[in-house]
Protein backbone atom coordinates (compact mmCIF):
# COMPACT_ATOMS: atom_id res chain seq x y z
CA UNK A 1 0.00 0.00 0.00
CA UNK A 2 1.42 3.11 -1.18
CA UNK A 3 1.03 6.90 0.43
CA UNK A 4 -0.05 9.89 -1.55
CA UNK A 5 1.18 13.34 -1.50
CA UNK A 6 -1.29 15.80 -2.28
CA UNK A 7 0.28 19.29 -2.81
CA UNK A 8 -2.45 21.81 -2.84
CA UNK A 9 -3.11 24.99 -5.01
CA UNK A 10 -0.93 27.73 -2.44
CA UNK A 11 1.67 24.87 -1.67
CA UNK A 12 3.87 25.25 -4.61
CA UNK A 13 7.23 26.11 -2.29
CA UNK A 14 10.45 26.05 -4.48
CA UNK A 15 12.99 22.70 -3.90
CA UNK A 16 13.25 20.95 -1.52
CA UNK A 17 9.74 20.93 -1.02
CA UNK A 18 9.13 20.57 2.75
CA UNK A 19 6.14 17.74 2.11
CA UNK A 20 8.92 15.52 -0.07
CA UNK A 21 11.84 15.07 2.80
CA UNK A 22 10.84 11.19 3.07
CA UNK A 23 8.88 10.67 -0.08
CA UNK A 24 9.73 7.32 -1.81
CA UNK A 25 9.71 7.48 -5.29
CA UNK A 26 9.51 3.81 -5.79
CA UNK A 27 6.10 3.37 -4.00
CA UNK A 28 4.26 6.58 -2.83
CA UNK A 29 2.72 8.80 -5.75
CA UNK A 30 2.08 13.03 -5.73
CA UNK A 31 -1.38 14.48 -6.38
CA UNK A 32 -2.44 17.64 -7.41
CA UNK A 33 -5.67 18.72 -8.34
CA UNK A 34 -7.17 21.58 -10.09
CA UNK A 35 -11.18 21.94 -9.08
CA UNK A 36 -13.78 23.94 -10.09
CA UNK A 37 -15.06 24.82 -6.53
CA UNK A 38 -11.67 26.69 -5.73
CA UNK A 39 -13.21 28.93 -8.33
CA UNK A 40 -17.19 28.99 -7.24
CA UNK A 41 -17.24 29.10 -3.55
CA UNK A 42 -16.95 32.38 -4.10
CA UNK A 43 -17.44 33.77 -7.54
CA UNK A 44 -13.90 34.21 -7.94
CA UNK A 45 -11.74 37.13 -10.34
CA UNK A 46 -10.81 35.14 -13.55
CA UNK A 47 -7.30 36.41 -12.89
CA UNK A 48 -7.16 34.66 -9.54
CA UNK A 49 -8.31 31.39 -10.91
CA UNK A 50 -5.79 31.86 -13.83
CA UNK A 51 -3.19 33.08 -11.33
CA UNK A 52 -3.41 29.06 -8.94
CA UNK A 53 -3.54 26.90 -12.30
CA UNK A 54 -0.98 28.70 -14.01
CA UNK A 55 1.66 28.21 -10.80
CA UNK A 56 0.33 25.06 -10.22
CA UNK A 57 0.66 23.75 -13.55
CA UNK A 58 4.81 25.14 -13.80
CA UNK A 59 5.10 23.40 -10.65
CA UNK A 60 3.46 20.30 -11.75
CA UNK A 61 6.31 20.45 -14.74
CA UNK A 62 9.29 20.92 -12.46
CA UNK A 63 8.61 17.60 -9.85
CA UNK A 64 7.71 15.92 -13.00
CA UNK A 65 11.26 17.04 -15.03
CA UNK A 66 12.85 15.59 -11.06
CA UNK A 67 11.08 12.43 -11.65
CA UNK A 68 7.99 12.59 -9.12
CA UNK A 69 5.51 9.83 -10.08
CA UNK A 70 2.93 12.96 -10.09
CA UNK A 71 -1.17 12.87 -11.15
CA UNK A 72 -2.20 15.68 -12.00
CA UNK A 73 -6.13 16.29 -12.40
CA UNK A 74 -6.72 19.40 -14.98
CA UNK A 75 -9.91 21.36 -14.99
CA UNK A 76 -12.72 19.71 -17.41
CA UNK A 77 -10.67 16.59 -17.60
CA UNK A 78 -11.90 14.98 -13.98
CA UNK A 79 -15.51 14.61 -13.36
CA UNK A 80 -14.70 15.81 -9.38
CA UNK A 81 -16.22 19.46 -8.72
CA UNK A 82 -14.16 19.39 -5.48
CA UNK A 83 -11.04 18.63 -3.95
CA UNK A 84 -12.21 16.23 -1.69
CA UNK A 85 -13.99 14.45 -4.02
CA UNK A 86 -11.42 14.14 -6.49
CA UNK A 87 -8.89 12.57 -3.42
CA UNK A 88 -11.54 10.63 -2.08
CA UNK A 89 -11.91 8.92 -5.97
CA UNK A 90 -8.03 8.33 -5.59
CA UNK A 91 -7.78 6.63 -2.61
CA UNK A 92 -7.81 2.69 -3.24
CA UNK A 93 -5.01 0.79 -1.88
CA UNK A 94 -3.76 4.08 -0.13
CA UNK A 95 -2.31 3.83 3.42
CA UNK A 96 -2.40 7.47 3.91
CA UNK A 97 -2.52 10.78 2.56
CA UNK A 98 0.41 13.23 3.46
CA UNK A 99 -0.27 17.21 3.25
CA UNK A 100 1.04 20.22 4.55
CA UNK A 101 -1.69 21.93 6.51
CA UNK A 102 -4.11 23.86 4.14
CA UNK A 103 -4.70 28.16 4.69
CA UNK A 104 -8.13 27.21 4.61
CA UNK A 105 -9.95 25.55 7.13
CA UNK A 106 -12.66 24.57 4.71
CA UNK A 107 -10.51 22.91 2.69
CA UNK A 108 -8.59 21.44 5.28
CA UNK A 109 -12.34 19.94 6.85
CA UNK A 110 -13.61 18.40 3.75
CA UNK A 111 -9.95 16.48 2.90
CA UNK A 112 -9.71 15.20 6.73
CA UNK A 113 -13.86 14.33 6.15
CA UNK A 114 -12.97 12.53 2.60
CA UNK A 115 -9.95 10.41 4.87
CA UNK A 116 -12.02 9.51 7.01
CA UNK A 117 -14.86 7.91 5.11
CA UNK A 118 -12.58 5.96 3.40
CA UNK A 119 -10.90 4.37 6.58
CA UNK A 120 -7.58 5.52 5.24
CA UNK A 121 -4.96 8.01 7.54
CA UNK A 122 -4.69 11.51 7.11
CA UNK A 123 -1.30 12.97 8.37
CA UNK A 124 -1.08 16.81 8.50
CA UNK A 125 2.47 18.75 8.65
CA UNK A 126 3.09 21.85 9.73
CA UNK A 127 3.91 24.37 6.92
CA UNK A 128 7.60 25.67 7.26
CA UNK A 129 7.08 28.62 4.86
CA UNK A 130 5.58 30.75 8.04
CA UNK A 131 7.80 32.53 10.78
CA UNK A 132 5.46 31.58 13.64
CA UNK A 133 4.32 28.06 13.58
CA UNK A 134 0.34 27.99 15.01
CA UNK A 135 1.82 26.34 18.25
CA UNK A 136 4.29 29.33 18.57
CA UNK A 137 1.63 31.67 18.22
CA UNK A 138 -0.56 30.09 20.60
CA UNK A 139 2.00 30.93 23.50
CA UNK A 140 2.38 34.56 22.07
CA UNK A 141 -1.21 34.89 22.56
CA UNK A 142 -1.46 33.07 26.07
CA UNK A 143 -4.53 34.23 27.86
CA UNK A 144 -4.73 37.87 26.02
CA UNK A 145 -8.06 39.04 24.93
CA UNK A 146 -6.84 42.03 22.64
CA UNK A 147 -4.26 40.71 20.35
CA UNK A 148 -1.78 43.76 19.17
CA UNK A 149 0.51 43.46 16.27
CA UNK A 150 3.12 46.03 17.37
CA UNK A 151 3.56 43.57 20.56
CA UNK A 152 4.04 40.79 18.08
CA UNK A 153 5.89 42.27 16.16
CA UNK A 154 8.72 43.07 18.86
CA UNK A 155 8.72 39.32 19.50
CA UNK A 156 9.22 38.07 15.98
CA UNK A 157 12.01 40.84 15.69
CA UNK A 158 13.85 39.43 18.61
CA UNK A 159 13.50 36.03 18.23
CA UNK A 160 14.59 36.13 14.44
CA UNK A 161 17.30 38.73 14.90
CA UNK A 162 15.61 40.43 12.27
CA UNK A 163 17.25 44.46 11.87
CA UNK A 164 18.32 44.12 15.54
CA UNK A 165 21.82 45.64 17.30
CA UNK A 166 21.99 43.30 20.15
CA UNK A 167 18.94 43.50 21.97
CA UNK A 168 17.93 46.87 20.60
CA UNK A 169 16.13 47.69 17.46
CA UNK A 170 18.16 49.14 14.62
CA UNK A 171 18.21 52.78 14.93
CA UNK A 172 17.07 52.75 17.80
CA UNK A 173 13.15 52.53 17.17
CA UNK A 174 11.02 49.83 16.73
CA UNK A 175 8.87 51.98 14.36
CA UNK A 176 9.64 54.70 11.75
CA UNK A 177 5.87 55.66 10.75
CA UNK A 178 6.70 59.70 11.33
CA UNK A 179 9.39 59.10 7.90
CA UNK A 180 6.65 56.51 6.47
CA UNK A 181 3.16 57.40 4.58
CA UNK A 182 3.35 60.66 3.69
CA UNK A 183 0.46 61.98 0.73
CA UNK A 184 2.07 62.87 -3.09
CA UNK A 185 0.48 66.27 -2.41
CA UNK A 186 -0.73 68.84 -5.59
CA UNK A 187 1.83 67.35 -7.95
CA UNK A 188 1.34 63.78 -7.59
CA UNK A 189 3.62 60.38 -7.58
CA UNK A 190 5.80 61.88 -10.77
CA UNK A 191 7.78 59.57 -12.66
CA UNK A 192 6.97 55.90 -11.62
CA UNK A 193 9.10 52.63 -11.53
CA UNK A 194 7.36 50.42 -13.58
CA UNK A 195 7.18 46.85 -11.67
CA UNK A 196 8.79 43.85 -13.52
CA UNK A 197 5.87 41.97 -15.23
CA UNK A 198 5.67 38.88 -16.71
CA UNK A 199 4.03 37.73 -19.81
CA UNK A 200 2.15 34.42 -19.84
CA UNK A 201 3.96 31.63 -21.66
CA UNK A 202 2.45 28.74 -23.03
CA UNK A 203 1.44 27.10 -20.13
CA UNK A 204 0.51 30.45 -18.20
CA UNK A 205 -1.91 31.04 -21.68
CA UNK A 206 -2.71 27.37 -21.56
CA UNK A 207 -4.85 27.87 -17.65
CA UNK A 208 -5.88 31.22 -18.66
CA UNK A 209 -7.94 30.05 -21.64
CA UNK A 210 -9.14 27.32 -19.60
CA UNK A 211 -10.74 29.52 -17.26
CA UNK A 212 -11.64 31.85 -19.49
CA UNK A 213 -14.13 28.80 -21.19
CA UNK A 214 -14.95 27.21 -17.50
CA UNK A 215 -16.04 30.40 -15.85
CA UNK A 216 -17.13 33.12 -18.86
CA UNK A 217 -19.82 34.72 -16.40
CA UNK A 218 -16.82 35.07 -13.63
CA UNK A 219 -15.27 38.80 -12.80
CA UNK A 220 -12.32 40.23 -13.51
CA UNK A 221 -10.37 40.62 -16.23
CA UNK A 222 -7.47 38.30 -17.75
CA UNK A 223 -6.45 40.47 -19.85
CA UNK A 224 -3.71 42.29 -18.08
CA UNK A 225 -2.37 38.76 -16.36
CA UNK A 226 1.23 39.34 -15.83
CA UNK A 227 1.81 37.91 -12.12
CA UNK A 228 5.00 35.77 -11.71
CA UNK A 229 4.15 31.66 -11.25
CA UNK A 230 7.43 30.20 -10.75
CA UNK A 231 9.71 30.85 -8.14
CA UNK A 232 12.19 31.79 -10.50
CA UNK A 233 10.12 34.90 -11.46
CA UNK A 234 9.32 35.59 -8.07
CA UNK A 235 13.07 36.18 -7.49
CA UNK A 236 13.35 38.51 -10.20
CA UNK A 237 10.71 40.28 -8.82
CA UNK A 238 11.86 40.86 -5.45
CA UNK A 239 15.21 41.51 -6.66
CA UNK A 240 13.54 44.34 -9.10
CA UNK A 241 11.09 45.75 -6.29
CA UNK A 242 14.95 45.95 -3.63
CA UNK A 243 16.22 48.09 -6.52
CA UNK A 244 13.39 50.43 -7.95
CA UNK A 245 10.37 50.78 -5.23
CA UNK A 246 11.87 49.47 -1.76
CA UNK A 247 14.16 53.02 -1.16
CA UNK A 248 10.62 54.44 -1.43
CA UNK A 249 7.74 52.06 -0.25
CA UNK A 250 7.67 53.20 3.40
CA UNK A 251 7.19 56.97 2.16
CA UNK A 252 4.76 56.40 0.08
CA UNK A 253 3.12 53.21 1.72
CA UNK A 254 -0.62 54.93 2.70
CA UNK A 255 -0.44 57.17 -0.56
CA UNK A 256 -3.30 56.87 -3.72
CA UNK A 257 -3.47 58.38 -7.09
CA UNK A 258 -5.49 57.80 -9.84
CA UNK A 259 -4.40 55.18 -12.80
CA UNK A 260 -1.92 54.37 -10.76
CA UNK A 261 -2.61 50.54 -9.44
CA UNK A 262 1.09 49.68 -8.12
CA UNK A 263 2.84 52.82 -7.18
CA UNK A 264 6.19 51.44 -5.11
CA UNK A 265 4.63 48.59 -3.96
CA UNK A 266 5.99 44.98 -3.79
CA UNK A 267 3.54 43.24 -5.61
CA UNK A 268 5.12 39.91 -4.08
CA UNK A 269 1.81 39.21 -2.27
CA UNK A 270 0.82 36.33 -4.84
CA UNK A 271 4.06 34.55 -5.11
CA UNK A 272 4.64 34.84 -1.05
CA UNK A 273 0.81 33.40 -0.83
CA UNK A 274 1.07 30.74 -3.12
CA UNK A 275 4.80 29.93 -1.87
CA UNK A 276 6.63 30.46 -4.41
CA UNK A 277 9.58 32.25 -2.47
CA UNK A 278 10.17 32.02 1.32
CA UNK A 279 9.58 35.02 3.33
CA UNK A 280 13.16 34.13 4.81
CA UNK A 281 14.48 35.41 1.35
CA UNK A 282 12.32 38.48 1.23
CA UNK A 283 13.63 39.82 4.68
CA UNK A 284 17.63 38.49 4.17
CA UNK A 285 17.27 40.75 1.03
CA UNK A 286 15.67 43.67 2.47
CA UNK A 287 18.04 43.24 5.13
CA UNK A 288 21.51 43.32 3.21
CA UNK A 289 20.33 46.10 0.82
CA UNK A 290 19.61 48.35 4.22
CA UNK A 291 22.95 47.40 5.57
CA UNK A 292 24.92 47.86 1.69
CA UNK A 293 22.98 51.81 1.95
CA UNK A 294 21.21 51.25 -0.77
CA UNK A 295 17.78 51.40 0.83
CA UNK A 296 17.27 53.66 4.37
CA UNK A 297 16.00 51.78 7.45
CA UNK A 298 12.61 53.68 7.67
CA UNK A 299 11.55 51.81 3.97
CA UNK A 300 13.68 48.67 5.03
CA UNK A 301 11.45 48.57 8.51
CA UNK A 302 8.05 49.67 6.85
CA UNK A 303 8.49 46.67 4.23
CA UNK A 304 9.44 44.13 7.12
CA UNK A 305 7.12 45.18 9.79
CA UNK A 306 4.52 43.89 6.61
CA UNK A 307 6.12 40.40 5.89
CA UNK A 308 7.31 39.46 9.80
CA UNK A 309 4.69 41.89 11.25
CA UNK A 310 1.55 41.34 9.79
CA UNK A 311 1.14 38.99 7.56
CA UNK A 312 2.10 36.36 10.40
CA UNK A 313 -0.28 38.07 12.57
CA UNK A 314 -3.19 37.13 10.81
CA UNK A 315 -2.62 33.84 10.15
CA UNK A 316 -1.91 33.15 13.84
CA UNK A 317 -5.23 34.93 14.41
CA UNK A 318 -7.13 33.15 11.58
CA UNK A 319 -5.99 29.30 12.67
CA UNK A 320 -7.12 30.79 16.77
CA UNK A 321 -9.59 32.52 16.16
CA UNK A 322 -11.95 30.59 13.17
CA UNK A 323 -14.65 29.58 13.17
CA UNK A 324 -16.08 31.72 15.46
CA UNK A 325 -13.89 34.68 13.02
CA UNK A 326 -15.59 34.14 9.99
CA UNK A 327 -18.67 35.00 11.56
CA UNK A 328 -18.49 38.15 13.35
CA UNK A 329 -20.43 41.30 13.10
CA UNK A 330 -20.23 43.30 16.23
CA UNK A 331 -22.32 46.14 15.05
CA UNK A 332 -24.99 43.55 13.89
CA UNK A 333 -24.67 45.18 10.20
CA UNK A 334 -26.93 43.89 7.72
CA UNK A 335 -27.05 46.10 4.34
CA UNK A 336 -26.53 44.01 1.45
CA UNK A 337 -23.18 44.32 -0.64
CA UNK A 338 -24.13 47.10 -3.82
CA UNK A 339 -24.26 45.80 -6.86
CA UNK A 340 -21.46 48.04 -8.04
CA UNK A 341 -18.73 46.19 -5.87
CA UNK A 342 -18.71 43.49 -8.97
CA UNK A 343 -18.63 46.71 -11.46
CA UNK A 344 -16.87 49.74 -10.33
CA UNK A 345 -19.89 51.68 -11.64
CA UNK A 346 -20.28 54.24 -8.85
CA UNK A 347 -20.59 58.14 -9.07
CA UNK A 348 -18.15 58.17 -5.51
CA UNK A 349 -14.69 58.33 -7.66
CA UNK A 350 -12.30 56.76 -4.98
CA UNK A 351 -14.60 53.61 -4.99
CA UNK A 352 -14.76 53.39 -8.62
CA UNK A 353 -10.62 53.91 -9.54
CA UNK A 354 -10.03 51.09 -6.35
CA UNK A 355 -13.03 48.45 -7.84
CA UNK A 356 -11.87 49.40 -11.43
CA UNK A 357 -8.43 48.34 -10.97
CA UNK A 358 -9.12 45.66 -8.55
CA UNK A 359 -11.82 44.35 -11.68
CA UNK A 360 -8.85 44.76 -14.23
CA UNK A 361 -5.80 43.22 -12.36
CA UNK A 362 -6.79 41.98 -9.02
CA UNK A 363 -4.79 44.33 -7.58
CA UNK A 364 -5.72 47.00 -4.72
CA UNK A 365 -2.94 48.00 -2.63
CA UNK A 366 -3.48 47.81 1.07
CA UNK A 367 -4.54 51.24 1.76
CA UNK A 368 -7.25 51.09 -0.97
CA UNK A 369 -8.50 47.68 0.82
CA UNK A 370 -8.10 49.24 4.09
CA UNK A 371 -9.40 52.99 3.32
CA UNK A 372 -11.53 53.02 0.46
CA UNK A 373 -13.72 49.97 0.01
CA UNK A 374 -13.08 48.27 3.91
CA UNK A 375 -13.86 51.82 5.37
CA UNK A 376 -16.74 52.03 3.23
CA UNK A 377 -18.34 48.73 3.65
CA UNK A 378 -17.72 49.38 7.72
CA UNK A 379 -19.23 53.31 7.54
CA UNK A 380 -22.27 51.67 5.63
CA UNK A 381 -22.78 48.88 7.47
CA UNK A 382 -22.48 46.46 5.14
CA UNK A 383 -23.24 42.76 5.70
CA UNK A 384 -19.29 41.69 6.83
CA UNK A 385 -19.99 37.86 5.75
CA UNK A 386 -20.67 39.22 2.39
CA UNK A 387 -17.69 41.76 2.53
CA UNK A 388 -15.57 38.98 3.27
CA UNK A 389 -16.96 36.68 0.55
CA UNK A 390 -16.08 39.74 -2.27
CA UNK A 391 -12.55 40.25 -1.18
CA UNK A 392 -11.93 36.56 -0.81
CA UNK A 393 -13.32 36.35 -4.76
CA UNK A 394 -11.33 39.45 -6.23
CA UNK A 395 -8.07 39.83 -5.13
CA UNK A 396 -5.17 37.45 -7.08
CA UNK A 397 -3.50 37.32 -3.78
CA UNK A 398 -6.82 35.79 -1.64
CA UNK A 399 -6.82 33.23 0.78
CA UNK A 400 -8.78 32.51 3.91
CA UNK A 401 -5.93 32.76 6.28
CA UNK A 402 -5.19 36.30 5.13
CA UNK A 403 -8.07 37.67 3.42
CA UNK A 404 -10.54 36.71 6.80
CA UNK A 405 -8.62 38.24 9.65
CA UNK A 406 -7.82 41.26 7.20
CA UNK A 407 -11.73 41.75 6.39
CA UNK A 408 -13.44 41.00 9.53
CA UNK A 409 -10.86 41.83 12.64
CA UNK A 410 -8.78 45.17 10.75
CA UNK A 411 -11.06 46.54 7.89
CA UNK A 412 -14.50 45.82 9.12
CA UNK A 413 -13.58 45.34 13.03
CA UNK A 414 -16.41 42.75 12.81
CA UNK A 415 -14.05 40.73 15.04
CA UNK A 416 -13.11 43.20 17.78
CA UNK A 417 -10.24 41.39 19.32
CA UNK A 418 -7.09 42.78 16.78
CA UNK A 419 -7.51 46.67 16.69
CA UNK A 420 -7.32 48.95 19.34
CA UNK A 421 -10.03 50.90 17.46
CA UNK A 422 -11.97 50.77 13.98
CA UNK A 423 -10.01 51.88 11.06
CA UNK A 424 -12.69 54.76 9.83
CA UNK A 425 -12.11 58.18 8.04
CA UNK A 426 -14.21 60.76 6.40
CA UNK A 427 -13.69 61.94 2.76
CA UNK A 428 -10.74 64.42 4.49
CA UNK A 429 -8.50 61.43 4.98
CA UNK A 430 -9.23 60.10 1.56
CA UNK A 431 -8.99 63.55 -0.23
CA UNK A 432 -5.29 64.31 1.79
CA UNK A 433 -4.01 60.97 0.94
CA UNK A 434 -5.38 60.77 -3.34
CA UNK A 435 -6.18 62.80 -5.87
CA UNK A 436 -9.55 60.97 -6.14
CA UNK A 437 -11.78 63.68 -4.96
CA UNK A 438 -10.40 65.95 -7.85
CA UNK A 439 -12.85 63.93 -10.18
CA UNK A 440 -15.83 63.05 -8.06
CA UNK A 441 -19.27 64.69 -7.85
CA UNK A 442 -19.42 64.51 -4.26
CA UNK A 443 -17.35 66.83 -1.82
CA UNK A 444 -15.12 65.63 0.57
CA UNK A 445 -15.83 68.09 3.66
CA UNK A 446 -19.57 68.05 2.92
CA UNK A 447 -21.09 66.35 5.78
CA UNK A 448 -25.07 66.81 4.65
CA UNK A 449 -27.25 67.72 1.81
CA UNK A 450 -26.71 66.33 -1.96
CA UNK A 451 -23.66 66.80 -2.99
CA UNK A 452 -21.90 65.73 0.56
CA UNK A 453 -19.43 62.85 0.28
CA UNK A 454 -21.01 59.51 1.47
CA UNK A 455 -18.00 58.37 3.72
CA UNK A 456 -17.83 61.95 5.07
CA UNK A 457 -21.95 61.35 5.95
CA UNK A 458 -21.38 58.18 7.62
CA UNK A 459 -18.24 58.77 9.23
CA UNK A 460 -20.45 61.43 11.45
CA UNK A 461 -23.31 59.22 11.49
CA UNK A 462 -21.09 55.76 12.69
CA UNK A 463 -19.57 57.75 15.73
CA UNK A 464 -23.47 58.85 16.58
CA UNK A 465 -24.34 55.65 16.29
CA UNK A 466 -21.73 54.06 18.66
CA UNK A 467 -20.76 57.16 20.65
CA UNK A 468 -21.86 55.36 23.48
CA UNK A 469 -19.59 51.87 22.54
CA UNK A 470 -16.70 54.22 21.74
CA UNK A 471 -16.68 56.69 25.04
CA UNK A 472 -14.35 54.15 27.29
CA UNK A 473 -11.39 54.40 24.17
CA UNK A 474 -9.14 57.36 24.75
CA UNK A 475 -8.29 56.61 20.61
CA UNK A 476 -11.92 57.57 19.65
CA UNK A 477 -11.62 60.65 22.47
CA UNK A 478 -10.78 63.53 19.73
CA UNK A 479 -13.12 62.48 16.95
CA UNK A 480 -15.74 61.94 19.62
CA UNK A 481 -15.23 65.41 21.13
CA UNK A 482 -15.28 66.85 17.50
CA UNK A 483 -18.63 65.02 17.03
CA UNK A 484 -20.16 66.17 20.39
CA UNK A 485 -19.28 70.11 18.85
CA UNK A 486 -21.83 69.44 16.03
CA UNK A 487 -24.96 71.59 16.25
CA UNK A 488 -28.36 69.53 16.60
CA UNK A 489 -29.22 70.54 13.37
CA UNK A 490 -26.35 69.52 11.32
CA UNK A 491 -26.70 66.18 13.21
CA UNK A 492 -29.88 66.52 12.26
CA UNK A 493 -29.43 66.86 8.45
CA UNK A 494 -26.21 64.45 8.51
CA UNK A 495 -29.11 61.46 9.61
CA UNK A 496 -31.38 62.13 7.34
CA UNK A 497 -28.85 61.99 4.77
CA UNK A 498 -27.32 58.94 5.50
CA UNK A 499 -31.36 57.43 5.43
CA UNK A 500 -31.24 58.53 1.84
CA UNK A 501 -28.02 57.04 1.12
CA UNK A 502 -28.38 53.57 2.58
CA UNK A 503 -32.04 53.20 0.62
CA UNK A 504 -30.09 53.72 -2.03
CA UNK A 505 -26.79 52.67 -1.49
CA UNK A 506 -26.68 50.73 -5.36
CA UNK A 507 -27.36 54.27 -7.07
CA UNK A 508 -24.02 55.86 -5.20
P1 LIG B 1 3.08 45.46 -0.21
O1 LIG B 1 2.41 46.72 0.12
O2 LIG B 1 4.27 45.53 -1.06
O3 LIG B 1 3.44 44.75 1.17
C1 LIG B 1 4.44 43.74 1.25
C2 LIG B 1 3.90 42.43 1.71
O4 LIG B 1 3.52 42.49 3.07
C3 LIG B 1 2.70 41.91 0.96
O5 LIG B 1 3.08 41.26 -0.22
C4 LIG B 1 2.08 40.96 1.98
O6 LIG B 1 2.63 39.69 1.86
C5 LIG B 1 2.48 41.56 3.31
N1 LIG B 1 1.37 42.29 3.93
C6 LIG B 1 1.19 43.62 3.94
N2 LIG B 1 0.11 43.94 4.68
C7 LIG B 1 -0.42 42.77 5.10
C8 LIG B 1 -1.54 42.43 5.88
N3 LIG B 1 -2.36 43.34 6.41
N4 LIG B 1 -1.77 41.13 6.09
C9 LIG B 1 -0.98 40.18 5.59
N5 LIG B 1 0.10 40.44 4.85
C10 LIG B 1 0.39 41.73 4.62
N6 LIG B 1 -3.21 40.22 1.64
C11 LIG B 1 -3.11 39.03 1.04
O7 LIG B 1 -2.01 38.56 0.79
N7 LIG B 1 -4.23 38.32 0.71
C12 LIG B 1 -5.48 38.78 0.97
O8 LIG B 1 -6.46 38.12 0.67
C13 LIG B 1 -5.60 40.06 1.59
N8 LIG B 1 -6.83 40.58 1.85
C14 LIG B 1 -6.91 41.80 2.43
C15 LIG B 1 -8.18 42.31 2.73
C16 LIG B 1 -8.31 43.54 3.34
C17 LIG B 1 -9.67 44.07 3.67
C18 LIG B 1 -7.16 44.27 3.67
C19 LIG B 1 -7.27 45.59 4.35
C20 LIG B 1 -5.90 43.78 3.39
C21 LIG B 1 -5.75 42.53 2.78
N9 LIG B 1 -4.49 41.99 2.50
C22 LIG B 1 -4.41 40.77 1.91
C23 LIG B 1 -3.25 42.67 2.94
C24 LIG B 1 -2.61 43.60 1.91
O9 LIG B 1 -3.58 44.50 1.42
C25 LIG B 1 -1.96 42.85 0.76
O10 LIG B 1 -1.09 41.87 1.27
C26 LIG B 1 -1.16 43.77 -0.14
O11 LIG B 1 -1.96 44.81 -0.60
C27 LIG B 1 -0.55 42.98 -1.29
O12 LIG B 1 0.10 43.82 -2.18
P2 LIG B 1 1.70 43.91 -2.24
O13 LIG B 1 2.27 42.55 -2.36
O14 LIG B 1 2.05 44.89 -3.29
O15 LIG B 1 2.00 44.45 -0.79
FE1 LIG C 1 -14.47 59.39 -2.43
FE2 LIG C 1 -15.87 61.27 -1.13
FE3 LIG C 1 -13.59 61.91 -2.34
FE4 LIG C 1 -15.75 61.30 -3.78
S1 LIG C 1 -15.51 63.05 -2.40
S2 LIG C 1 -13.66 60.57 -4.13
S3 LIG C 1 -16.69 59.72 -2.52
S4 LIG C 1 -13.83 60.53 -0.63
Amino acid sequence: MSRLFLVLGDQLHPDPHPLLADFDAASDRLLMIEATEESTHVWSHRARSALFLAAMRHRAAAFRDAGYPLDYLRLGEHPHATLAAALAARLAGVRAVVMLEAGDQRVQGALDAACRAAGVALLVRPDPHFLCSTEAFAEWAGTRDKLRLEYFYRWQRKRHDVLMAGDEPLGGQWNFDADNRQAFGRHGPGLLPPPLRFAPDALTRSAIADVARHFPMHPGSLDSFAWPVTSAQAEAALADFIAHRLPDFGRWQDAMWSGQPFLWHSLLSTALNLKLIDPRRVIAATEAACAAGRVPLAAAEGFIRQILGWREFVRGIYHRHMPALASANQYDHRQPLPAWFWSGRTQAACLAAVIGQTLEHGYAHHIQRLMITGNFALLAGLDPRQVADWYLAVYVDAVAWVEEPNTLGMALNAWPGMTSKPYCASGAYIDRMSDYCRSCRYRPKERSGETACPFTTLYWDFLARHARRFAANPRLALPLKNLQRLPADERERISERRDWLLARLDDL
